[in-house]
């Protein structure tokens, strides 16, 4: 396992420090480059997260906690679909869908 992570666009060559195993993760440069709408999703759901650790961290009820800690996993798992579908697989497809030739010219695809 490398201890660098490389930028999720092939065409990219930034690397980041490894935190975790199976790490993903798009550069500042080339997450700007998205679609808008995919970028608001993205932090949307970030937020999110952000959000439920600091109930979680809050709270002394651990019922609520565990019921808490629930919605956080379900939103995570979210995330994963979203950067999935609209930010890694875009990225990497062969095909490039209609409407993304321009922005994949600028990231260099
Ligand atoms: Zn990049």
């Amino acid at each position: 396992m490398s201890d660098r992570v490389p930028c999720i666009n092939p065409r990219c060559r930034r690397t980041f420090k490894r935190e975790h195993e199976s790490q993903e993760i798009i550069c500042g440069k080339c997450f700007r480059m998205l679609p808008d709408a995919t970028r608001r999703e993205h932090r949307g759901f970030w937020r999110e997260l952000r959000k439920w650790d600091r109930r979680i961290a809050r709270t002394s009820d651990e019922l609520k906690a565990v019921r808490m800690r629930a919605i956080r996993e379900r939103i995570s798992f979210n995330l994963g679909l979203h950067w999935d579908a609209h930010i890694k697989a875009p990225l990497l497809a062969p095909d490039k869908p209609a409407g993304l030739d321009t922005f994949l010219e600028e990231v260099g695809l």
